[in-house]
């Protein structure tokens, strides 16, 4: 069996490198290397634009159209970026006769190092090798760090790089010393630079180090989930939710999602669905103290957006008012979400300028609505919470003037396996949807966009006709909510 590649990171701050080749390859190295510092050498003959630009600035030195083993005599490293197995050859011959590493561009066999795949947050560089037999292997793992280490972590690297020596004088032994980091990552100071507050988190770290680092008060994730599809998280998310011992979710968070959770995650439905509501709203304060109070990562996972109609403020608000601390990550609101899932754009040039997001969640809610401003033309409504209220809103709507044929579109469980839309005009609506058997969660968008979805679908079954729908009585009291 080959044996294992040795790992280093090698300083190649004002070190001579050699480059031959001038193409797309070279200039991704050159651009790499001047990255490290080092003074590149180039044999090529010819430049792409990018590299003969470093030329001009002076920061590159071609020294020859063609490979020359003379090159190779003060220079610490040598990459071969050229197409010509000839050259490869020769230029890895000749750095192994003069004791040069060499690494030849897609060429394991012939490089004496290699280049790892990498993820880069400042000075904290993970590298991955597969040995060079299996650089796809390397890549695809490459791709999945990059989502679990955000920036903050470069920022963390700084802050220890910075207080080494104090650090050093405070533990000088080493399990102790180890023992420190992990009661920091526990505490709170990965969480203040992750929200950028550099200041506060090198207050907290001095403050460690003269007394010991302080347990987590416990702080609160508001998480915006999305509508579904766990492909629609944000990265913050998926990381929040992968961290989080105790997940405080709505019902409408789909099951996809919570899969991700850690298996030893608590997770707590406290949701509400159309209708009925499931916990008190103080109910579910009181469940955010008590568990972040107990030091836990918490959780508060919510559909879609957390601040569109989803009391993520109130929730604040309470955390606040208690001195607990809090992140918020944003999620893919549902008029975003069913819009794109079922190829209507919100906003166009010929239809709407404009998009307001509309609850229609009680009879109040829809007492209260400025009606004749939603019958305005050129804009496009959204109705969130929406299904027991379609004959008020068709009715509503053209009581004030929005004219009967304009179009719209009812997206059930938008983005999910089993979306369905359904497209028609506004004097269809509640027949069509009753007929349909249209159930929460469902999103109303009325407006001339909405009859794009005809023509501009993709996603799952093409649109249902309003049209197909029996010509039915329209009944006078509200239906039954879903
Ligand atoms: N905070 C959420 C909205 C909560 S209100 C957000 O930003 O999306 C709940 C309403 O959102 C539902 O009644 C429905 O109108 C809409 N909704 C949420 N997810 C949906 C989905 N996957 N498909 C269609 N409508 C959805």
């Amino acid at each position: 069996m080959a044996s294992a590649l040795f790992p280093l990171f090698a300083d190649l701050h004002d070190r001579p490198v050699l480059v031959v080749g001038g193409g797309a390859v070279a200039e991704r190295k050159l651009a790499a290397l001047l990255e490290a510092g080092a003074l590149p050498r180039i044999q090529a003959l010819a430049l792409s634009p990018a590299i003969q630009a470093w030329l001009d600035e002076g920061r590159v030195t071609w020294i020859g159209p063609r490979f020359h083993p003379r090159a190779l005599e003060d220079v610490w490293l040598v990459v071969a970026a050229t197409d010509d197995p000839q050259v490869n050859q020769e230029v890895a011959a000749a750095a192994q006769q003069r004791r040069v590493f060499a690494n030849i561009v897609d060429h394991a066999e012939l490089s004496s190092v290699h280049v790892p795949a990498r993820v880069q947050r400042g000075d904290l560089q993970i590298a991955i090798s597969s040995g060079g037999g299996a650089p796809m292997v390397a890549r695809h793992l490459r791709r999945q760090l990059e989502t679990f280490f955000d920036d903050s972590w470069g920022a963390l690297t700084a802050l220890f790089a910075r207080h080494r020596q104090a650090i050093r004088a405070r533990y000088p032994d080493t399990a102790q010393r180890r023992r420190f980091f992990e009661q920091v990552l526990q505490g709170d100071l990965p969480r203040l630079l992750r929200q950028r507050q550099q200041a506060r988190a090198e207050q907290w770290l001095e403050q460690a180090l003269r007394d010991s680092p302080a347990r987590s008060v416990g702080s609160v994730v508001l998480v915006g989930a999305g509508p579904g599809d766990p492909g629609l998280l944000t990265l913050h998310a998926l990381r929040a939710i992968n961290e989080a011992d105790v997940i405080l979710h709505d019902r409408l968070v789909s099951d996809e999602v919570l899969q991700l959770a850690r298996r030893d995650a608590q997770r707590i439905e406290v949701g509400k669905s159309a209708g009925h509501h499931s916990v008190r709203q103080e109910a579910i304060h009181e469940l955010m103290l008590e568990h972040a109070r107990a030091g836990r990562r918490v959780v508060r996972l919510k559909g879609g957006d957390p601040f569109v109609f989803g009391r993520g403020g109130e929730e604040l608000q309470v955390l606040r008012a208690h001195g607990i601390d809090f992140e918020v990550i944003p999620g893919i609101t549902a008029a975003v979400a069913c819009a794109a899932y079922a190829g209507i754009p919100l906003t166009h040039r010929d239809h709407a300028q404009s998009l307001r997001l509309v609850t229609a969640h009680c009879k109040d809610s829809l007492d209260t609505l400025d009606w004749p401003a939603l019958a305005q033309s050129r804009q496009t409504l959204a109705f969130y919470m929406g299904v027991a209220g379609l004959d008020t809103i068709q009715a509503r709507m053209v009581a004030e003037g929005c004219p009967p044929s304009t179009p719209f579109a009812l997206i059930e469980n938008g983005s999910r396996a089993n979306q369905r839309v359904l497209a028609g005009r506004l004097e269809q609506l509640a027949v069509a949807a009753r007929e349909h058997g249209i159930c929460s969660p469902a999103l109303l968008i009325i407006g001339e966009v909405a009859g794009l979805a005809v023509d501009l679908h993709w996603f799952g079954a093409p649109p249902l006709s309003a049209d197909q729908a029996r010509a039915l009585p329209v009944h006078t009291s509200l239906p039954h909510a879903a």
